[in-house]
């Protein structure tokens, strides 16, 4: 297949993406169209990714802004897709729709149980995991391209590492794509996990997610709610500028820079940025590496 990302993500150089969320009101819009004309000008990447919500309206706006930041704002857009709550004929007419709309890959996701509910409970017609909605789509839409999903410290609900990975590899021999981790920060963990997944069988291109933290309370919240560990190094960094946002957010910039500069020194494909519908400090990141000479869809 011509120039798919994973054919760009096993060429040079490395594969620049973000992701947005659909926002929940009309202030949360107009920042994630500020941020998407400054990523677009200045960070020109590969390509975005416009998560999934739990609920009905969440899931328009997904569609919504997904044909919005590729129609006006150029980008090539991959939108996710979950399996919650959805039978297999609607997650058909999803995926025709997306397919209509011009969109050429999905991220496939189970996504998580939705409020007010401990596990996930596959729709009586719908599908149990991740790895069951990349092979659907691979069965019935083998022209998308497919990204899934991967937990360098584990998925929480995992019981142990080992097995999360041969979930991981389930993924691959569905007809996965390529990897998309979620966040972590602490590179050893990703890298061990990498290299147990390569030994596995796992030989699909694997994109480490990165998010510059904005401040010690925003990434408790978040590892609250993903499982990702906080290292005692980044939290004290924190700690001592806490209360001062901009030198919380410039804490995160740095460490977020740390990461991905090792992770392109040792080979990563590409990086995902999880830019939370800002782009100061994703920006920030990004030209620090241009700037340590690595070549990024941007220079300026
Ligand atoms: P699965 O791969 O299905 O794994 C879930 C659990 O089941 C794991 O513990 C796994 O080990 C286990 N498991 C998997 N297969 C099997 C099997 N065959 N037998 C037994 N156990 C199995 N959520 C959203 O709601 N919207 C989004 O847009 C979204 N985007 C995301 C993007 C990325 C890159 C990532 C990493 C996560 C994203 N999530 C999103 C979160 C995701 O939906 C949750 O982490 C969810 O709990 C797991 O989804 P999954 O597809 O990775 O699950």
């Amino acid at each position: 297949m011509a120039n798919t990302i994973a054919s760009r993500l096993s060429a040079k150089p490395p594969v620049l993406s973000v992701e947005f969320f659909p926002p929940k009101d009309e202030a949360g819009e107009a920042s994630l169209y500020r941020t998407a004309a400054q990523i677009k000008e200045e960070a020109r990447p590969d390509f975005v990714s416009v998560t999934y919500g739990a609920g009905g309206t969440t899931r328009e706006r997904t569609l919504q802004h997904a044909r919005r930041l590729k129609d006006e704002y150029g980008f090539e857009v991959m939108p996710h897709l979950t399996c919650v709550g959805h039978s297999r004929d609607e997650l058909r007419e999803i995926i025709s729709g997306f397919r209509d709309d011009g969109f050429r890959a999905i991220m496939a996701l189970r996504g998580d149980p939705p409020k007010g509910e401990k596990t996930f409970k596959p729709h009586p017609d719908g599908l149990a995991y991740g790895s069951d909605l990349v092979a659907f789509i691979k069965d019935e839409y083998p022209e998308f391209e497919v990204g899934a999903g991967g937990y360098p410290e584990k998925h929480p609900e995992a019981d142990t590492l080992d097995s999360d990975l041969s979930n991981l590899l389930k993924k691959t021999r569905a007809g996965a794509d390529f990897i998309t981790t979620q966040l972590f920060f602490d590179n050893r963990d990703f890298l061990t996990w990498r290299d147990k997944a390569q030994a596995l069988g796992v030989n699909i291109p694997i994109v480490p997610g990165l998010m510059p933290v904005l401040s010690l309370k925003q990434v408790e919240r978040f590892c609250g709610f993903c499982g990702a560990t906080i290292p005692q190094a980044l939290r004290e960094r924190l700690e001592a500028v806490q209360g001062d946002a901009k030198a919380e957010a410039r804490v995160g910039q740095e460490w977020a820079t740390e990461q991905a500069n090792e992770l392109l020194e040792s080979g990563v494909p590409g990086i995902h940025f999880y830019i939370l519908n800002r782009s100061e400090s994703t920006l920030a990141v990004i030209r620090e590496l241009s700037r340590a000479g690595f070549s990024l869809p941007q220079a300026s």
